[in-house]
């Protein structure tokens, strides 16, 4: 008899405070993350910061200290948040247009963790005494501004957890994506042979798997030297570092 994947495996938990609980789950419902939570593969727990203001407002947020735009909230209101969720040894995450940029790398370390606990700013963003003092790791989804972290918290989550156990059908589909050697995925085709005058590349119907591997390996070199110079700079230093330089480059 097969083993369900949630009786042999510890749940992923993770902790969204948030302005806006009705933003969660969000797309985290649907599709494979969806069922994942519902074989407890991951479990989402949604705090609204709000129930931690202590005026009858509720207020939230107060004026940047030395003026400017906008509003900033308020550390002992986020600090309260933050305190109310089990830290069951997992990282703070404050999502912020400013923090060290999401990669593939650190979304591997976060999934192969008990879990993460997710602040979503908005306004000006949060004061940075909480930030400090709860020692947040402050992650950005890309260089633009939303208007709130809740997107990005759905995004970062989205990615660690869909390489959790037993999440992706096909075990190799995570291994072959973009970033997991450095490079970009190459190009996807199927059915139909010819579409609109276009053909799949002869080689990819050729049967020919250590041909096939050559053109995608040429496509992915290709695709992230025109797109991506700064990781084919590193895949090319890894490389060297590896093998010696036999490997021919222009
Ligand atoms: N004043 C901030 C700045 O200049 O960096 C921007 C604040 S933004 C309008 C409000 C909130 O959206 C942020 O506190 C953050 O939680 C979230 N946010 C916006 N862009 C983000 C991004 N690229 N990555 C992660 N979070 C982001």
């Amino acid at each position: 008899m097969s083993e369900n994947v949630s009786d042999t495996v510890k749940t992923w938990n993770a902790s969204v405070l948030t302005l806006f609980p009705d933003a969660f789950p969000g797309i985290l419902s649907q599709s494979i993350i969806g069922a994942a939570q519902k074989n407890r593969i991951w479990a989402l727990e949604t705090v609204d910061i709000r129930n931690f203001a202590a005026n009858k407002h509720r207020n939230v947020d107060d004026t940047p200290a030395g003026g400017g735009p906008g509003m900033v909230i308020k550390p002992d209101i986020a600090a309260a948040a933050i305190d109310s969720v089990a830290p069951m040894g997992r990282p703070i995450i404050y999502m912020t247009p400013r923090g060290t940029p999401l990669t593939q790398k650190r979304v591997r370390e976060l999934a192969a963790g008990p879990g993460l606990i997710v602040f979503c700013g908005r306004f000006e963003g949060l004061d940075q005494r909480v930030i400090e003092a709860r020692q947040m790791e402050e992650v950005s989804i890309g260089d633009f501004v939303l208007a709130g972290g809740e997107i990005a918290a759905q995004a970062m989550l989205e990615a660690c957890v869909r390489l959790l156990p037993g999440v992706l059908g096909d075990a190799c589909s995570a291994e072959q994506e973009s970033f997991e050697d450095g490079l970009l995925e190459y190009p996807l085709y199927t059915r139909p042979r010819e579409w609109e005058g276009r053909n799949i590349p002869e080689v990819l119907l050729s049967g020919d798997h250590k041909k096939i591997a050559s053109w995608q390996t040429e496509q992915k070199e290709e695709i992230t030297k025109a797109r991506r110079p700064d990781l084919y700079k590193a895949y090319l230093d890894r490389a060297k570092n590896t093998k010696g330089d036999n490997h021919e480059h222009d």
